[in-house]
């Protein structure tokens, strides 16, 4: 059973023009489904549609999505902001834009835990000390009266960490949550929230660009390139037998010492600007196996195997090369 389905999500321009160009995934209680690509291909943008926190002259433009039984595009943004914070919460690449300056980061989490938790007095301070605690806060029973500006860049991301936490989400979206921490930190903060959901069985879509963080944490992974899903599989799948040309790429730009901190800038050439309208496939002018068809047709979703998806023709051509032997009798 699926807590959050995302189905055909288009998010772009009042003109038309798509940011996010048709995604679809599920993610069940319990699950981690990453979000993998460079930056550009759309992943922050998935992340604020799902939230509806979408920046100005940006909008869901259609498909839907639906959180337990609640279909999140057709709530009052009265009910939306119930939701946001404390069944859905979102920790956000920029740490600095999401805390309030004028409040101590306690202060700040004792809202959310008196907002979604119910709680007040010593026991929301001692709730909040707890969970800066488990983020890996040192002396936090003192950092609960400071203001943000006092705290490190790595501080901060903790802090906003565990915001979202208090709130008890079932689903915790995270936009790139370690990548300002070093990496101590990132292997803490990455077991807390691993933690985190075997205690309480929050899902996670986890947005990264790093396949290191991938490896130690998806259960499911779906490659983003150019606002589109290239290819969704395991993460076992994925790591055994990458099928996507672009996913290949990525594995193969790997250095063999191990993943972990590998940003994926190692390919030649770049994502084709967001929203910009190309023929055919999006990855053709980086792909090596590219051929005519490719340049003239836009290649359809095909399952290759079970729970193995791909955008690419060279998969098509197996399942019509399959349909013309059986055509045939063969
Ligand atoms: Fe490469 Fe063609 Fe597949 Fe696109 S459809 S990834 S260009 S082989
Ligand atoms: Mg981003």
């Amino acid at each position: 059973m699926s807590l959050l389905k995302v189905n055909h999500l288009v998010t772009g321009l009042a003109s038309g023009l798509a940011i996010v160009d048709g995604i679809s995934f599920e993610i069940a209680a319990g699950e981690t489904f990453a979000l993998l690509g460079e930056s550009g291909c759309g992943k922050s943008m998935t992340a604020l549609s799902l939230m509806r926190l979408l920046p100005d002259g940006v909008a869901n433009l259609s498909g839907d999505v639906v959180l337990g039984e609640a279909a999140l595009f057709d709530l009052p943004e009265r009910e939306m902001r119930g939701i946001r914070g404390g069944s859905m919460a979102m920790i956000f690449q920029e740490p600095g834009l999401s805390l309030n300056p004028v409040m101590t980061v306690g202060a700040q989490i004792v809202e959310v835990l008196a907002l979604h938790q119910g709680l007040s007095g010593a026991l929301a301070q001692q709730r909040c000390v707890e969970l800066l605690d488990g983020v890996g806060i040192p002396d936090a029973a003192r950092r609960v009266h400071e203001y943000p500006f006092q705290l490190s860049g790595g501080m901060k991301q903790r802090v906003m960490i565990a915001m979202a936490l208090a709130g008890k989400p079932r689903l915790l979206v995270a936009d790139e949550p370690t990548t300002a921490l070093d990496v101590t930190i990132q292997a803490q903060v990455l077991q807390l929230l691993r933690d985190t959901q075997a205690a309480t069985g929050m899902a996670m879509l986890l947005i990264t660009h790093d396949l290191g963080v991938v490896a130690e944490t998806a259960h499911r992974v779906g490659v983003m390139y150019a606002g589109q899903i290239a290819e969704q599989a395991s993460r076992q799948e994925l790591f055994a037998r990458p099928l996507h040309p672009y996913t290949q790429k990525l594995f193969a730009a790997l250095p063999q010492a191990g993943l972990r901190d590998q940003a994926l800038a190692a390919i030649a050439g770049s994502v084709p600007p967001m929203g910009s309208i190309v023929q055919g496939c999006r990855f053709a002018p980086r792909c090596d196996r590219a051929w005519e068809l490719c340049r003239e047709k836009t290649p359809e979703w095909t399952i290759v195997n079970q729970g193995q998806g791909v955008r690419c023709h060279l998969y098509n051509r197996i399942e019509e090369q399959k349909d013309r032997i059986e055509d045939r009798g063969l």
